[in-house]
């Protein structure tokens, strides 16, 4: 059986950038893993806090339909702080324990916390030890902290994997819905209206009503794992 692990630095990351796919690998025969490094809110964490941000997205992945769910409840905006040396191997055994066949990491966009994580992932996905069976590594496009990159000064999102979520563009829209204590009326990135604008405007750059994109890192094989 083949296996999807999505690395998601926040709860909410995860359905942005790779809830289309989540759903569309599980429905062709993944097993699907999704790895949640930080929580939604940022030190210091009540319990309460964290109560909520485990049952928004434990909901949220029963939508995605998610084989099994990981969270280090690393507070948001501390990792610069957190020992990383510790972090990798924690992130390393969690390969080594699922053995993914496809990983898909933040893209390194303005917000810190993604710039850490896709460094962290790099390191972790590394075509030798426990990751030298990683057919694709790929960066997912979260839209509400992609776009506030500062143009050409740093890097650019420009997809070169597009999946075709016509058939699970919903159960993503849903997903999102889950996420409540981060959903806000004033910042559009995190709506359902603006996950079916990026999904029609990415479907019909390449003939697709609705699709999801990645840039990919590194690709093992060319044959179509999907
Ligand atoms: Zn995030």
């Amino acid at each position: 059986m083949k296996k999807l692990l999505v690395i998601s630095p926040h709860p909410d990351d995860e359905v942005l950038g790779a809830g289309g796919l989540l759903v569309k690998a599980k429905k062709n025969g993944f097993k699907t893993k999704v790895l949640t490094l930080s929580t939604n809110f940022p030190e210091p964490i009540t319990k309460e806090r964290l109560e909520i941000s485990l049952k928004e997205s434990t909901k949220a992945h029963r939508i995605l339909k998610v084989d099994k769910s990981v969270y280090f409840n690393i507070p948001t905006l501390t990792f610069s702080r957190q020992n990383i040396p510790n972090l990798t191997s924690r992130i390393s055994k969690e390969i080594s324990n699922f053995k993914p066949d496809i990983v898909i990491i933040p893209f390194p966009d303005r917000h810190q916390d993604h710039k850490i994580v896709f460094d962290l992932s790099m390191t972790v996905t590394r075509p030798k030890g426990v990751s030298k069976n990683i057919k694709i590594v790929a960066c997912m496009e979260i839209p509400s902290a992609t776009y506030y990159s500062a143009p050409s000064v740093e890097p650019n999102f420009y997809p070169n994997w597009n999946i075709d979520i016509s058939g699970t563009i919903k159960q993503k829209a849903k997903a999102l819905t889950e996420y409540r204590s981060t959903l806000s009326k004033t910042e559009s990135a995190r709506s359902t209206k603006s996950i079916y604008s990026l999904a029609s405007f990415r479907g019909s750059q390449v003939n697709l009503n609705y699709a999801e994109s990645f840039y990919i890192v590194r690709m093992q094989s060319k044959k179509n794992i999907l």
